[in-house]
């Protein structure tokens, strides 16, 4: 069985850009540094309840004095849409093309 995005931490293949995401080390890992995209697992943050599975693509971005950087995705499968800090290792670059409406030209084929 392979694990994609635990939240336990673990390291991952990303589905949509396929590069080996590793541990993070200091909170759960839950989307790729290079491409920041996610999977729909949760119904609540962390519990891996949802049998969505979908991929989850960033869509826009937003600055928070407190969190930092907060990305938001959505469902490209059944369209739900949730909030996740970034993380310290995240592309900026990607992060900026997020913020700037660049990214599909990035990332989604
Ligand atoms: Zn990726
Ligand atoms: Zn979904």
């Amino acid at each position: 069985m392979t694990k994609l995005f635990s939240k336990n931490d673990n390291s991952f293949i990303c589905e949509n850009c396929h590069t080996l995401v590793n541990k993070l080390g200091y909170t759960s890992r839950d989307h790729c540094s290079r491409c920041l995209c996610s999977k729909h697992v949760d119904i609540m943050p962390g519990d891996r309840k949802n049998e969505c599975r979908g991929l989850m693509v960033p869509i826009s971005c937003t600055i928070s004095a407190k969190k930092g950087y907060i990305i938001t995705y959505k469902c490209t499968k059944c369209g739900a849409v949730h909030n996740n800090k970034a993380a310290s290792d995240d592309d900026f670059k990607v992060i900026m093309s997020v913020m700037n409406g660049t990214y599909d030209k990035m990332f989604i084929n």
